[in-house]
């Protein structure tokens, strides 16, 4: 396999998590009759420009259905992460009545209904029909289609250009990420701004965030990758902010490469932070995988030990991340027989490889479980406010990543060893 963006043939396993079916095909009752489709797990890093990959095996259309659960207004600090972006981007940018903003993976109109109540012109593009639907209900036209180039030129040519393209958490998840970056170029006014946000790579590293990969993530991005890719798609990149959100995120500010806005120190920064962790040399990339065993062997004994002494169990929130570490790990309903999930798409359903239960949130009162593991650690602060009450039968929040901890409520961010 030669790498996606640069063609140069991948030599160097960065993770291999064996194999797994895509994390958000959630099974039905039906389902668990019929044989499951896993394919292999497994990230490349390329040495000429620094793409950490997926193995390619399946083409995305076979993974994004159009019963895809994920429905991004079901997260109420990503709906506050998306006001106060909109809010933050309308200002910096003077947009109005005049412009023109187009979001690529536009979901559920999470993040465009911020531009309808400002009566700014927006086009959302979203290929997964149950939440384009929900988009186009509240006003938002919608495309309901995956962008690439050839997208792109089609809405350039209907005089579509964009003052602003937004793209959150969409850049990872394309298959071929330079045929996207050439429909940026193509679909962007020339004094026109994108900003895109992914998930940072090097936290991923620092942090043992190995149950982000799953098939649907195609890329794992440092700045340093993006960098090269928008240069040889003709596009600049002039400001970047590290974000909090999903375990430690990069938005990047481009515009094309013509465009006078001079690259902004910060850029500079974070490139040189990125070279003297190590992410231009193999050695980072190669003493991943032990320290991804260790989170996943650290889980598995626990959940043993809570068994055999008779403890119960159960998880919240039935997220892709989840279900990685659940797979690779092996974990099964006799370790962790439910999960609990707010998502009425995911209720009733069980999860891929696990075949764990999806249970709504009622069934935690109910059954009264001693510990509840946390699977979207990246949400866990708000997710311990809001179960909050499971302390009054003394049942205990904990973690798995970066490692096995409790957590608690008073101290959200604190880790304590188990
Ligand atoms: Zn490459």
């Amino acid at each position: 396999m030669n790498c996606r963006h640069c063609h140069t043939p991948l030599k160097h396993v960065f993770l291999d998590l064996g194999f797994a079916p895509p994390s958000n095909a959630y099974l039905t009752q039906v389902d668990l009759c019929a044989p499951e489709v896993y394919f292999p797990l497994k990230l490349y890093v390329c040495d000429a420009c620094w793409l950490v990959q997926t193995e390619d095996y399946a083409r995305a259309d076979e993974l994004f259905r159009n019963d895809y659960a994920y429905f991004s207004s079901t997260s109420s600090s990503w709906l506050d992460h998306a006001a106060r972006y909109s809010a933050m981007i309308i200002e910096r940018l003077s947009l109005d009545e005049n412009s023109f903003v187009i979001e690529i993976a536009s979901n559920d109109g999470y993040l465009l209904k911020n531009f309808v109540a400002a009566d700014i012109p927006c086009l959302g593009i979203e290929p997964t029909a149950g939440t384009a639907a929900v988009a186009s209900a509240q006003g938002i036209p919608v495309v309901q289609e995956f962008f690439g180039e050839n997208l792109a030129l089609q809405l350039a040519t209907e005089g579509k250009q964009a003052d602003l393209i937004i793209g959150n958490n969409v850049y990872a998840h394309v298959p071929d990420i330079s045929n996207f970056t050439a429909g940026l170029k193509a679909v962007l006014k020339p004094g026109g701004t994108i900003t895109l946000e992914f998930p940072h790579l090097l936290r991923l590293i620092e942090r043992n965030q190995f149950d982000t990969v799953y098939h649907e993530h195609f890329s794992y991005l440092s700045l340093c990758a993006v960098d090269r890719v928008f240069q040889k798609s003709g596009l600049k990149i002039w400001d970047v902010e590290q974000l909090p959100t999903h375990g430690g995120s990069l938005r990047v500010h481009g515009c094309h490469i013509e465009n006078p806005r001079c690259e902004r120190p910060g850029v500079d920064k974070l490139l040189r932070e990125e070279e003297e962790r190590g992410l231009k040399n193999l050695v980072i990339y190669q003493i991943f995988q032990p320290r991804a065993d260790k989170v996943k062997d650290d889980l598995l004994s626990f959940l043993l030990e809570q068994k055999r002494s008779g403890k119960t169990v159960a998880a919240y929130g039935a997220a892709a991340k989840g279900n990685t570490l659940l797979n690779y790990a092996g974990v099964k309903p006799d370790l962790l027989p439910y999960v609990c999930d707010a998502a009425p798409s995911k209720q009733g359903k069980f999860m891929p490889g696990s075949h764990i239960p999806i249970l709504p949130l009622a069934a935690l009162a109910e059954r009264k479980p001693d510990l509840v593991l946390i699977l979207p650690w990246n949400i866990a602060d708000e997710i311990m406010r809001q179960l909050e009450y499971i302390k009054y039968w003394g049942c205990k929040f904990i973690t798995a990543v970066p490692e096995l901890s409790i957590r608690s409520p008073e101290h959200p961010y604190e880790l304590k060893r188990v």
